[in-house]
């Protein structure tokens, strides 16, 4: 009988991304996915170990395996992969006898070897290695669940140095991948019926192709137009400075290249991002949006922010909130700043805003940015936008979501059918999370849609 996995994952795109290809390469293995954890031979855990409290999230699911290993007396092989594998190596195993194997984030194409390794060894094996340049999965093996939306990773690693951020230590140095091999991804994409792609990078626009000198990001998206059956072109996230007017006028002219862009900004304060080492400034950062909402009208904005930076001073925080107003983000996703092994900020400046009040800017920084998008949202009372359809409910068929292409969640009833179809939904009624409407006429055939 086939022995069964369970990969849980925590943290960004990435790593959801980074599951769907360990998923393929145990399958390749001859492994079944489950999704009960007493049922499972394997536990993969895929780590985040962006802010703290993702990465005690490891410890919590290895308590809980722990505890029903106890119950069952049945205790499955654990593989913790991923950015906290990276960060920690062999002392997550000091930390839990329960761990079998420990897989840094450019070794995860070792999984189903390290595996059997284990099995056969009966002891811990631990892999971190960081080769240069050699890729990081192999190409085609990936599993996707989603069958109307698919993840492309352009470029893996970072080498901005973000002074609060781990993920340069976490995932390497900056690789680009081939042209070729991406858009060959994409097209496998298309065959299989899915209809929207994005592309994935922690700076994706400073994408140059390494196969050709000439392509860089608003070449690849010009390519990636260019391919039959995929209608929806996404990506994250770019990073301010590399939004050139280059890349801005191919967002304007690629019909495919979705109005939303995920922008982030981490503080609304000059003097807090130069601390940062974000390398842009809040008047250029506006500047930027200016322009973008000059060359396209009904863009619609997200972002990430930070708050209590440490030295983050109340007046600060008053230009992150106004620099939230004077954009008008349609969602964001903000954060209470937290030290991260080996960076800048770690290391040279104190954590020096209390827990208490960072935990009082964050409340005030989303109750502000929940009415300016429940407003947004309400503004769109009686429009009728184009929704792909993306879910549909467990528990009732005719329950429908979808994404327009600024990226706003439409809920309406409709038909299981209408999956990875586009439908035009009149909205009736908005809240700060998404809007609900009526569609006004059948939807458009889909190409054909499957999982594999
Ligand atoms: N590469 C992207 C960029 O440059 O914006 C973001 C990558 S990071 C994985 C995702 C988000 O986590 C960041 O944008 C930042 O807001 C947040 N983050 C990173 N390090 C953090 C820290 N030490 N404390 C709190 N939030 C943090
Ligand atoms: Fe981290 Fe900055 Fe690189 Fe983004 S750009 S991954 S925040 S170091």
């Amino acid at each position: 009988m086939a022995k069964k996995y369970l990969i849980e994952t925590y943290g960004c795109q990435m790593n959801v991304h980074d599951s769907e290809r360990m998923a393929g390469l145990l399958e390749q293995a001859g492994f079944e996915a489950t999704d009960a954890d007493d049922d499972a031979d394997l536990v993969v855990i895929n780590t985040c170990s962006v802010r703290e409290r993702a990465e005690e999230q490891l410890y919590t699911r290895l308590g809980h395996i722990k505890g029903l290993a106890g119950r069952t007396g049945r205790a499955p092989m654990v593989a913790v992969t991923g950015c906290v594998a990276q960060q920690e190596g062999a002392q997550v195993l000091a930390k839990s006898k329960l761990v079998d194997i420990v897989i840094g984030t450019q070794r995860v194409k070792m999984l189903p070897v390290l595996v059997a390794q284990a099995e056969a060894a009966s002891q811990p094996l631990v892999d971190v290695a960081t080769p240069y340049d050699e890729p990081t999965f192999p190409l085609g093996l990936t599993r996707r669940d989603d069958p109307v939306k698919g993840f492309v990773t352009i470029v893996e690693g970072c080498n901005d140095y973000c002074s609060y951020c781990v993920v340069p230590y976490t995932r390497g140095h900056e690789r680009m991948r081939a042209k070729a091999e991406i858009i060959r991804e994409v097209e496998e994409l298309a065959a299989s019926g899915r209809r929207e792609v994005q592309l994935l990078g922690q700076i994706v626009n400073h994408y140059q192709a390494p196969d050709d000198p000439a392509c860089d990001f608003a070449g690849l998206l010009e390519a990636v137009q260019e391919v039959r059956g995929i209608e929806r072109i996404r990506f994250a996230s770019p990073h301010p400075r590399h939004c050139s007017d280059r890349l801005i006028a191919a967002m304007r002219d690629l019909s495919k290249v979705c109005r939303h862009l995920h922008l982030p900004v981490q503080s609304g304060s000059t003097r807090i991002l130069k601390a940062m080492r974000r390398r842009h400034t809040r008047e250029e950062y506006l500047t930027l949006v200016e322009k973008l909402k000059t060359a396209l009208p009904d863009l619609q904005l997200s972002t990430d922010m930070i708050v209590g930076f440490p030295g983050e001073t109340d007046d600060d925080f008053r230009e992150t909130l106004s620099l939230t107003e004077a954009v008008g983000y349609h969602s964001m996703f903000s954060f209470k700043y937290s030290p991260r092994p080996n960076t800048l900020a770690a290391q040279r400046m104190p954590d020096d805003v209390p827990e208490a009040e960072k935990t009082r800017r964050i409340v005030e920084l989303q109750a502000l940015q929940k009415g300016i998008q429940a407003s947004l949202h309400e503004a769109s009372i009686g429009r009728t936008v184009e929704v792909l359809v993306d879910t549909t409910s467990k528990r009732r068929a005719w329950e429908l979501a979808g994404r327009t292409s600024g990226n706003t969640v439409v809920n309406f009833p409709g038909e299981s059918s209408w999956l990875g179809r586009f439908v035009p939904v009149r909205i009736e009624r908005a809240g700060a999370f998404g809007v609900w409407g009526q569609p006004v006429q059948a939807a458009t055939p889909a190409t054909e849609v499957t999982t594999c």
